[in-house]
């Protein structure tokens, strides 16, 4: 009998020990090597379900099958700027309106990019409107305002975002203390590109910081259209070379500017123009397997919702509620290994603790 016991007891400790080495292996298998994460500023479900309404190629919006909700507040206004909305992404903690990646009290905190940097993998901003606007800069500089940009290029001397496209070429060449940063930027190994005929495909560079503009950038109505798509691939193929994976932002920057506009043609083109760039996030995240895509919004903007339309029934009129952002949930798609954790209703702070828990950021 007592030996029986001792059998079984053996057992049960065998089947254990077993099951948490499985389990840890299943749990491995779920996390993420390189992350997507793709933001269309000022992009509520009105402006999704709009836009989409007029296109005939794939919404990339109905390819997922996870979806959440993000509550968008910052820490000193219910209805965030898309400087406290994208420094939640980046620190994880609700700011004051204006704030680039520091905290209520302008403490800064490591960012996501910093924190990729300890276990030398690749980072990356793809966007719309300047590479030093309020989005992409929360993800490589610390200020009180976002509107220094003079000061936020600087921060890309500290060689925390390996990649970055977009407009803005005048806060690094342009500047009251006649410093070139894209001089300073190539002494530390960056190509610099601004020559917007080069075939984005003809690029290959680890390190690179690519103007395509002086400030901002066009919009997609006057001929900037397939530059986020192509934008996103050149930073995807060129990340790729660190075997330690990347964290790459792209950002619909514009979508937010025609809410601003209570301009509903202007925010369709840039909503469509960012729906092919998921495309290609999902597309080479099928293809890889360890690619987590993830599309969110900082904050709805305009206050957009889609009304009856008395002289056509079969469409809507778009009505706006103001000119500035407006304090709804915002949804988020979530695509690849660890997208079941973006499922449910949570605040916006959470999405940076499921990027920090899911990739093993210290
Ligand atoms: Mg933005
Ligand atoms: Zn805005």
């Amino acid at each position: 009998m007592r030996n029986f016991r001792a059998l079984l007891f053996f057992l049960v400790l065998t089947a254990v020990a077993f099951l948490s080495v499985h389990f840890k292996k299943a749990d491995k298998i779920t996390k993420p090597k390189k992350v997507i994460f793709l933001i269309g500023d000022g992009m509520g479900l009105a402006q999704i379900s709009g836009a989409m309404s007029f296109y005939d190629g794939v919404n990339a919006f109905e390819r997922f099958k996870v979806i959440g909700f993000s509550k968008t507040s910052s820490d000193d206004n219910y209805v965030t700027d898309s400087g406290a909305g994208a420094t939640v992404f980046s620190i994880g903690k609700k700011t004051f309106n204006g704030a680039i990646g520091v905290d209520k009290d302008s403490i800064a905190h490591e960012n996501i990019f910093e924190m990729m940097k300890k276990k030398n993998a690749a980072t990356g901003v793809v966007v719309t409107s300047s590479v030093t606007h309020a989005t992409p800069a929360c993800f490589y500089a610390h200020v009180s305002s976002r509107k220094s940009e003079f000061d936020i290029a600087e921060f890309l001397l500290k060689e925390k975002c390996d990649i970055a496209i977009g407009g803005g070429m005048k806060f690094f060449v342009s500047r009251n203390d006649k410093r070139n940063l894209f001089d300073e930027l190539k002494a530390k190994g960056y190509s610099i590109f601004s020559d917007t005929s080069l075939p984005f495909q003809n690029i290959n560079a680890s390190k690179l910081i690519y103007t395509l503009s002086w400030d901002g950038m066009k919009k997609a109505q006057e001929g900037r259209s397939g530059y986020l798509k192509n934008a996103s691939l050149l930073a995807m193929k060129n990340l790729d070379k660190n075997p330690e994976g990347y964290f790459l932002m792209v950002e619909g920057s514009q979508i937010d500017w025609g809410g601003h506009a209570n301009d509903f043609d202007y925010m369709k083109s840039e909503l469509i123009d960012f729906n092919e760039a998921i495309n290609v996030a999902l597309d080479y995240a099928i293809k890889d397997g360890n690619t987590l895509v993830v599309v969110t919004a900082d904050h709805e903007t305009g206050g957009l919702s889609l009304i009856e339309n008395k002289s056509n029934k079969k469409t809507f009129k778009s009505n706006y509620s103001t000119g500035g952002h407006s304090g709804i949930m915002v949804p988020v798609f979530a695509f690849g290994p660890g997208s079941e954790e973006f499922q449910g209703i949570y605040e916006n702070t959470a999405i940076h603790d499921k990027f920090k828990q899911l990739l093993n950021l210290k």
